[in-house]
């Protein structure tokens, strides 16, 4: 099913070494907006220390936006030391063949990593990538995003009680 995703987390910082190497994932592709950076435009504690340390494990990064504001991605991507892309598009595959392109790995060994599911879910899984659900970091949302969440959450406690079957 597009809307589901492979697995479900609280955070990135659940992503462990083990978790990639298990799924065969050698590279991600992370959303900015409630995944790694908060309403307020920070990064929570700890995720640069996540990136740092995957790094090292050979694990390759690539972010992939929706946001349109340049400067804010930019900002994020200078931070923890990564490609960027921004305006990216998702759910549709144009953004998210880029970043496969500068990952330069197979889509299969491609985890795309975000919070929400009509975006960086569907696209995710339309380009067979590992698509990971997280839960979003601020509460305070934008607006066109609050409007989705109630349809997200029916969605998320579906494939929960799914896959506890
Ligand atoms: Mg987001």
């Amino acid at each position: 099913m597009l809307i589901y995703p492979r697995i479900y987390m609280e955070s990135v910082k659940e992503i462990t070494i083990q978790f990639l190497k298990n799924n065969n994932i050698k590279a991600l592709i992370l959303d900015v907006d409630n995944t790694i950076l908060d309403f307020d435009k920070n990064i929570p504690e700890g995720i640069k220390e996540w990136c740092e340390d995957l790094k090292h494990q050979e694990i390759k990064f690539c972010i992939l936006s929706n946001s349109n504001k340049k400067e804010k991605v930019k900002m994020v991507a200078k931070e923890l030391d990564l490609p960027y892309f921004y305006f990216g598009t998702k759910p549709f595959k144009r953004g998210f063949k880029k970043a496969i392109k500068l990952l330069e790995e197979k889509n299969e060994n491609i985890a795309a990593v975000g919070d929400q599911i009509f975006t960086d879910i569907i696209g995710a899984n339309r380009c067979n990538l590992f698509s990971i659900l997280v839960k979003p970091i601020a509460e305070k949302d934008l607006l066109i995003t609050k409007i989705k969440r109630p349809l997200e959450n029916i969605i998320i406690k579906k494939y929960l009680s799914r896959r506890g079957k």
